[in-house]
């Protein structure tokens, strides 16, 4: 075979080949490529990247084109298994050793070892420092060592691993063998730790931006939390999700109420044992269990790729654990939402805890929880807050967050303000914030009552407006520093100095107007509808087609014993949904559908494809059979340069992400992202009309479109209906004038060609 093999120094290009035919992906995230360039040159790295960034495919390419086995530390048995089970789905070969795997298996993954037939072991730390186990990687051949979750190291992190300071024995013992930490940890004192103590030499360090512009950002007000989460469920349907609790009580009781509901819950806490905690994980990452709610014990070390929200049911102590469970939904790049709820009732429990805690840290940890707070309480873009406390900036507000959805308005509060000033005066500086906003409010209740509130003057004085008003109304004006909390005196409000300018009509108050949850939460983009429609969802043919197949993965993953996400991810399934791929080509062009993939999975999905109609442009090229022929690997590369729809097309090779210029790719993957063309437009500083055009050109270049998102069936029918009556290919204009301006052109465009990729043209 004179060109089978690969040359002798693994390249990029030899790195972009396995990531397709492995995992399926046509091309490598930004940083993806430099880091792996940097390793196949044989420097030592350092990853900085958030969970979801894409880690482990930055050692596992190379260690796919590169000699010898890599060796990679790994902290949680269960995530090993988890990235073993991946990997081996893939086609990869890998295992792991550790204290769960008996010694006749291990003998024969060292056998494995020794003769160049694995790829990657996992390993646990305290195995790879057992004098046995370094004996045998003295005798097998060793491309480089992976430290995953690197962070362990240092212990002024939160997942501090006493094992992990011995790993320097490696560069002690080996120190010829690269070596590559990898972290969701960007901090710099972990940074500096991870150098240090692995020995590292002059490192390049890959520090990528923390952003996860796919997720959509929520606060929502803590009033009536279950109603509020229960109505979430309604809206997201089948989703997978996690709901952090405080305490175990709530865990427990907040299951059972969504269980109430008929949806597959559980709860998942400290108190129960490791059996039953082992269970409730398992359940929920082969989607036995949609949602978990959990104490914050859950979730570190899964691996769970379509979680699709996280829910925060009680503010959490600071932005870095927020930031880390938030981080656990949509892993996978597709949209994902995260919600908050906030009640400064839960900044009072907090403060408590945290001044009982841990004496020391006390004034760290209330300021902590100070900017957790000033993050819900927000009236600016939330991302921006977020991306700052990690010392990034983001130039343009998101687009993908509650506030810049709902940008709120802008009023004179003055008069509202000076109602609730002169309540706190004369109720004599003794009531709380939600007493006063009963005071205020004209309530007759016990506590009104007893201390004679209802006699005063500004009693009743605000009937007309809601609870959840006055109180995002007192929130701003304690932001805004005209009252604060005495926190000693059962958390009275008390009056400054400011606001007894306000009050004496020296100053005015700009508020901005509260918005209800459900106007604040309303969906983006072309989900409108569907939200609205919330009780009886508009079933698209897409979303059946996505429905059947996430059922045949189940099916086949319970078959098998793995998660489903490990046969293919939410994302996958949803191209196929769009695609509908009938044959063996358009399935390879599937992002995530990898040659091994393909072998084991393609035929049934192409069935379960076909049993929805498959794609009419498909339809004429089939097979007799309608199926993929057996697979000739050498076919293989034609599937490469014919990215997405099949047939046709095929003759003229269809571009991927990469070759299409540079600025319209960014917006295009925002938009992948569940992005509007506003929230891009506003992100990036660009006008809607470039965006737009961004997208046309995208899509004319042969990448796909979330087209649902800008026109529904029944507008693609009108304009189709229109199309014909004016003959095959109208003018823009005379289309426009004919729908009487009802789609703008833009639409009329996307449209048009919509139209023409469906006759396969
Ligand atoms: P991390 O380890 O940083 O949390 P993962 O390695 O689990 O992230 O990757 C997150 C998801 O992104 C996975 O579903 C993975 O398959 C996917 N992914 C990684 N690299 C690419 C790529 N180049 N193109 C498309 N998807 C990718
Ligand atoms: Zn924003």
């Amino acid at each position: 075979m004179l060109f089978a093999a690969e040359p002798l120094a693994p390249t990029i290009e030899s790195a972009r080949r396995v990531l397709k035919k492995y995992y399926g992906y046509d091309s490598f995230r930004p940083m993806q490529e430099d880091i792996i360039q940097n390793i196949l040159s044989g420097q030592d790295t350092v990853v900085l990247m958030p969970t979801g960034g894409g880690k482990s495919v930055c050692f596992q390419v190379p260690a796919v084109v590169q000699e010898g086995v890599c060796v990679v530390v790994s902290p949680l048995i269960a995530l090993m298994k988890d990235q073993v089970e991946a990997l081996k789905a893939n086609g990869i070969s890998a295992a792991y050793i550790n204290s769960s795997v008996g010694q006749s298996e291990q003998n024969n993954i060292a056998a494995d070892c020794l003769n160049g037939y694995l790829k990657l072991l996992y390993v646990s730390p305290e195995k790879l420092l057992s004098e046995g186990f370094l004996n045998l990687l003295r005798r097998m051949r060793i491309s480089m060592f992976a430290i995953d979750e690197a962070h362990c190291i240092s212990s002024w992190g939160h997942d501090f691993r006493p094992e992990y300071t011995q790993l320097r024995v490696l560069r002690e013992q080996f120190p010829q063998i690269p070596i590559i930490a990898l972290t969701a940890t960007a901090d710099r004192l972990t940074q500096r730790d991870i150098q240090q103590q692995l020995r590292l030499t002059e490192p390049r360090v890959f520090l990528s931006s923390f952003d996860r512009p796919n997720l959509n950002l929520i606060v929502r007000p803590g009033q009536d939390r279950v109603g509020g989460i229960l109505e979430f469920l309604e809206r997201h349907q089948g989703e997978s999700g996690i709901i952090y609790c405080l305490s175990r009580k709530q865990c427990e009781t907040l299951a059972q109420k969504i269980q109430a509901k008929g949806i597959k819950a559980g709860f998942y806490h400290a108190g129960m044992t490791p059996n039953q905690r082992a269970a409730v994980q398992e359940g929920f990452l082969k989607d036995d269990l949609q949602v978990i709610v959990a104490t914050i014990a859950f979730g570190m070390g899964i691996d769970k790729s379509n979680v699709r929200w996280v829910i925060h049911y009680n503010l959490p102590k600071n932005i870095e654990g927020y930031y880390q469970e938030i981080g656990r939904a949509g892993r996978d790049g597709s949209p994902a939402t995260a919600v908050l709820f906030y009640s400064f009732g839960d900044v009072m429990s907090l403060r408590d805890m945290l001044t009982k805690e841990n004496p020391n840290l006390t004034q760290l940890n209330l300021t902590k929880l100070e900017r957790m707070q000033q993050f819900a309480e927000a009236a600016s873009c939330r991302r921006k807050i977020l991306l700052n406390y990690f010392g990034e900036t983001l130039a343009q507000d998101c687009g993908n967050c509650d506030i810049c959805r709902n940008p709120p308005t802008t009023f004179d509060g003055t008069e509202l303000a000076q109602k609730a000033l002169s309540a706190v005066v004369r109720s004599r500086e003794r009531v709380s914030i939600s007493l006063l906003i009963d005071v205020l409010r004209g309530m007759r209740n016990q506590a009104v009552l007893s201390g004679g509130l209802d006699q005063i003057k500004t009693y009743g004085a605000g009937r007309d407006l809601p609870y959840l008003d006055w109180y995002s109304y007192v929130h701003q004006m304690l932001n805004d520093g005209l009252v604060y909390i005495a926190y000693e005196e059962g958390y009275a409000l008390k009056i400054t100095d400011i606001g007894r300018e306000v009050l004496q009509g020296q100053r005015t108050v700009p508020m901005k107007k509260f918005q209800p949850a459900e106007k604040a939460e309303k969906a983006p983009r072309g989900r409108k509808a569907a939200a609205a429609a919330a009780k009886a969802p508009p079933v698209t043919r897409e979303a059946q087609l996505f429905e059947a197949l996430r059922t045949l993965r189940k099916r086949i993953a319970d078959e098998q014993g793995v998660p489903p996400y490990v046969i293919f991810t939410d994302s996958t399934l949803q191209e196929m949904a769009v695609e509908r791929p009938v044959n063996r080509v358009a399935m390879l062009g599937i992002s995530g559908v990898g040659m091994k993939k393909f072998e084991t999975y393609g035929e049934a999905f192409i069935r379960e494809v076909l049993a929805h109609g498959g794609n009419p442009a498909a339809q004429a090229e089939l097979d007799e059979d309608g199926l993929p022929d057996h697979l000739d690997p050498d076919d293989f590369s034609s599937a490469r340069t014919v990215r997405k729809k099949p047939v046709k097309e095929a003759k003229e090779p269809k571009a991927t992400t990469s070759e299409v210029n540079g600025t319209a790719e960014t917006t295009h993957q925002l938009h992948r992202m569940g992005l509007s063309v506003e929230a891009i437009a506003q992100r990036r500083d660009l006008a809607i009309s470039t965006v737009q055009t961004h997208l046309t050109t995208c899509y004319a270049k042969g990448l796909e479109l979330r087209i649902e998102e800008f026109l529904k069936p029944e507008d693609l029918a009108e304009i189709q209906t229109a199309q014909a009556q004016l003959g095959s290919s109208p003018m823009l204009r005379d289309l426009f004038d004919h729908l009487r301006e009802k789609y703008d052109y833009f639409k009329l465009r996307l449209a048009l060609m919509y139209f023409k990729k469906l006759r396969g043209e």
